[in-house]
């Protein structure tokens, strides 16, 4: 096994069991590793500290899988990685029985680059690394033997697979497609996944229980639903017994499919809900020319700001749709907004929205703050893993 030997004193995150081994940290690589491999890494004075994936072509040169030196990194480990992970959410009451449910939180599990969510019998798996991608078969025979699922589908297109040198990789990685689609039920809603060709692995089971508190405030309001993706939030929004229920998205396949989606729960008032296709922040610059108002209005955007470095472009961009968002409250309106930008971190976020409060000329209030559903861990080690961040804000 090669061994990278770290720059002196590089070796104190490690202390702090922190995952990522930067290419600024790395003194050398002694012996020959391809990406992937698994490595030895070792502080300037020689002490073995971990093993970790080599990945040459990111700057996030090696990534830990395990603090222990004297660990074996093979299908065994994988193996009770991955169980520990399943069974991690079965101890949680809240999860245990969830058709739609995230398995592997990547870093947050202890396993970097490893996504995997299951819907029903269906797994879909995304490997992110070099590392991850090394070890599909090992992942994919574990995830089937710690759940028991009928089939496996890999969905590793995700851009940041660029940074590490790899090459997309799409298709069933274990058993064959099912006949029909794969719907889940979320708090008594069914929703369609398309695994194949939606957003990251086909759903966004991070907010299942921020969609079950729209569901909750929504009785009698007039909801405004802005990136509402397949409408996931909408359907809540209607099973609460909203009065309607306006969502927006840019995406044409997204409505489809959020349409097909109200379609599979005839018990949902239809006749509620309104589409519409349309840029976000221009839809809202138009509905206040046209003096519209909502009660509660929900603002979940795509990522911003993938990284620290794209915060300021993303910083503008949050504030200009909460300020269009608090410039459309009803009086007593409550207004959830997001943030899913690892670069924009909660106290800035919460900034930003004042900011937009204040320019809206709006009094508001948080009276809730928000995450993503438990089975999105952070490890206490690895805060980069809470990327998402929301605020329930009331305004006078
Ligand atoms: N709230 C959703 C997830 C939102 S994902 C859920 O609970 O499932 C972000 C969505 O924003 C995507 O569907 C994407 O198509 C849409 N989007 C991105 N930029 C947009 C824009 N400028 N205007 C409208 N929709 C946009």
């Amino acid at each position: 096994m090669a061994e990278l030997i770290l720059k002196d004193g590089k070796e104190r995150s490690l202390f702090r069991r922190h995952p990522w081994l930067f290419e600024s940290s790395v003194q050398r690589l002694e012996g020959r590793a391809r990406p992937g491999d698994t490595v030895t890494i070792h502080a300037a004075d020689g002490r073995e500290l971990a093993r970790g994936a080599y990945s040459p072509s990111s700057q996030i040169r090696c990534r830990v899988w395990t603090f222990d030196p004297a660990e074996t990194v093979d299908d065994a480990f994988f193996k009770r990685r991955v169980a520990a992970a399943v069974s991690r959410r079965r101890a949680l009451p809240e999860l245990a029985d969830q058709q739609g449910l995230r398995l592997i939180h990547a870093e947050s599990d202890g396993l970097p680059g490893v996504i995997a969510d299951q819907y029903g019998d269906t797994v879909v798996v995304q490997l992110t690394s070099a590392g991850a991608d090394k070890w599909r078969k090992a992942l994919v025979g574990a995830l089937v033997q710690a759940t028991g699922c009928a089939r496996v589908y890999e969905r590793s297109d995700s851009e940041v697979r660029g940074l590490e040198g790899l090459e997309p990789v799409t298709g069933w990685a274990y058993g064959s497609a099912p006949e029909g689609e794969i719907s889940i039920l979320e708090n008594g809603v069914r929703l369609g996944v398309d695994y194949a060709g939606g957003h990251k692995t086909g759903f966004y089971l991070d907010q299942r229980d921020n969609r079950a508190l729209l569901g909750r405030l929504a009785a009698g309001k007039s909801v405004l639903n802005c990136f509402c993706y397949t409408g996931g939030f909408s359907l809540q929004a209607l099973g609460g017994g909203a009065a309607s229920v306006l969502s927006i998205d840019s995406s044409g396949p997204a409505l489809a499919r959020a349409r097909a989606n109200l379609a599979l729960n005839p018990e949902l008032p239809a006749e509620r809900a309104e589409w519409l296709e349309a840029d976000v922040f221009q839809a809202l610059r138009e509905f206040r020319k046209e003096g519209r108002s909502f009660d509660l209005i929900v603002l979940d955007p795509p990522k911003f700001a993938p990284s620290a470095a794209h915060a300021n472009r993303a910083a503008r961009a949050y504030k200009d749709i909460n300020l269009l968002g608090f410039r459309l409250l009803k009086p007593g309106g409550l207004l959830m907004t997001y943030s899913c930008s690892g670069g924009i971190g909660l106290e800035l976020f919460q900034k930003i929205v004042a900011g937009a409060a204040l320019d809206a000329g709006r009094n508001a209030r948080i009276v809730q703050r928000l995450a993503g559903a438990a089975d999105h861990p952070v490890a206490l080690d690895f805060p980069e893993g809470e990327y998402l961040k929301g605020l329930l804000c009331q305004a006078d």
